[in-house]
């Protein structure tokens, strides 16, 4: 496996990769789990060449938040990230990402500053801004992300569609423990307490579903039952919304493919859990 840490050196090898057939990439912020694995499992399958990035992006995480904490582990994710067949990693420093003298931000308009976009009002300037300098360094084919963070994924494809790109993205399922809760880097903030307090994000989202499927569609009484359920479990809600899937805009008359997004704090650790209200199989 090889681990490259230049732009320079990370331009030359896709574009050389990109000459002998398909480039799948898997942009992390790394200290991986089953969920990012199963984007490196895609991409292995369904490409010639797979490239994982390894980058905790200051740029989108907000004053107070977390980036110095942020979990890593280098040497476990490339263990991991080579048992699973991936063969290139790109493990940028900050300093080359980000010069001092760096001045160019990328916005999506409209969808970066409702649902998660209104309690971390530069996150996802920060998100499209590396993904963008990403794409222009690896130039995949095809890029892999989680439908475990749906805001990111429609921003993203809005912006790839905007700025004419020819990557395309492949949304890929939420991964969950045995017990429902969504894999999540951040998951390791929890103590053992929070651990179970944290169920309710995915349980409040199957009672949503089950509602939805016993005949409920106003989504005003759905989204009560879901903070209940969380309320009870002394979850502290950030939002809670019924939306529209592409233009991620609240709905009051759910569908079948209504989304349910929530984001929720367990003690001080943010978590974030979505699901389609008319698709069952998905949680536990
Ligand atoms: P992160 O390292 O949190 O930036 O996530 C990198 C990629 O992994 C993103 O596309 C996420 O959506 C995806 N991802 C994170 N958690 C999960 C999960 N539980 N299931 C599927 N994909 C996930």
């Amino acid at each position: 496996m090889q681990v490259i840490t230049s732009i320079a050196e990370a331009k030359a090898l896709c574009r050389y990769l990109k000459k002998d057939g398909t480039l799948g990439f898997v942009p992390t912020m790394g200290f991986l789990h089953e969920g990012h694995l199963s984007l490196v499992d895609a991409s292995v399958r369904e490409n010639d060449s797979t490239i994982v990035s390894i980058f905790v992006n200051p740029s989108q995480f907000g004053r107070g938040e977390d980036l110095n904490t942020y979990p890593r582990d280098l040497d476990r994710d490339l263990a991991l990230i080579k048992e699973h067949g991936a063969k290139y990693v790109f493990y940028p420093k900050a300093q080359e990402i980000y010069p001092p003298d760096y001045k160019t931000w990328i916005t999506v308009e409209n969808l970066s500053d409702i649902l998660c976009g209104k309690s971390r009002p530069t996150h996802f300037r920060g998100v499209t801004t590396i993904v963008l300098k990403l794409l222009n360094i690896v130039l995949p084919d095809t890029m892999y992300m989680g439908l475990k963070d749906y805001q990111q994924l429609v921003i993203l494809q809005k912006m790839l569609l905007d700025l004419n790109m020819d990557a395309r993205i492949i949304p890929c399922p939420i991964i969950r423990e045995a017990d429902g809760l969504a894999m999540s880097s951040r998951n390791s903030y929890l103590s053992e307490a929070e651990r179970s307090r944290a169920l309710c994000l995915s349980q409040a989202l199957k009672l949503a579903q089950e509602l939805f499927s016993r005949g409920e569609r106003q989504s005003s009484a759905l989204v009560a039952a879901a903070e209940a359920k969380i309320e009870l479990a002394g979850g502290q809600i950030d939002y809670i919304e019924c939306i529209d899937p592409i233009s991620l805009k609240p709905v009051d008359a759910a569908k079948k493919d209504t989304r349910m997004l929530m984001a929720v704090y367990i003690g001080r650790t943010r978590l974030i859990d979505n699901c389609a209200l008319g698709i069952t199989n998905q949680l536990k």
